[in-house]
């Protein structure tokens, strides 16, 4: 998609870090990284979110997640490991092509990726969202 800065990225019309490559996808490092090893997966074809993505693509984006989360723990030897993946404005999402953040964590880190509070799940949250799917 023209103007897309990840599209770009991805089809390696802007030179950048590279981790891994293949026809589909794109491993490139987060400009502006939460921890040391934090990197972005891009499909090389243009998705805005998880909503547009078609299901075998988003499968193997995941696979991909699990063997880069595996490559990077083995080489930055990292304690822990988020992979985060925001969907909307309102869910954080500030570049609207389709992407998943791998993001290393460290003994002793200071930096928080996601946090909540933790409350106790609502009856009427649970029976709502119970009926919604059924
Ligand atoms: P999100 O908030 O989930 O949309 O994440 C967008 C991510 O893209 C942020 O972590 C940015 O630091 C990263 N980002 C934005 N522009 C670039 C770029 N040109 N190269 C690498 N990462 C980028
Ligand atoms: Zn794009």
């Amino acid at each position: 998609m023209a103007d897309c800065i990840f599209c770009m990225l991805a089809n390696g019309e802007i030179p950048t870090a590279t981790l891994y490559e293949d026809g589909e996808f794109r491993v490139i490092m987060d400009a502006n990284p939460a921890t040391k090893g934090h990197c972005l997966i891009l499909p090389k074809a243009h998705y805005a979110n998880i909503y547009e993505m078609p299901e075998d693509l988003t499968g193997r984006a995941f696979v991909l997640a699990k063997r880069m989360a595996g490559r990077l723990t083995e080489a930055l030897g990292c304690d822990g490991f988020n992979l985060v993946q925001n969907n909307g404005e309102e869910a954080g999402q500030t570049v609207f092509h389709f992407h998943i953040h791998l993001i290393p964590r460290y003994k002793g880190g200071e930096r928080i990726v996601a946090n909540w509070t933790q409350t106790p799940l609502p009856e009427e949250w649970k029976d709502e969202v119970l009926a919604k799917l059924s």
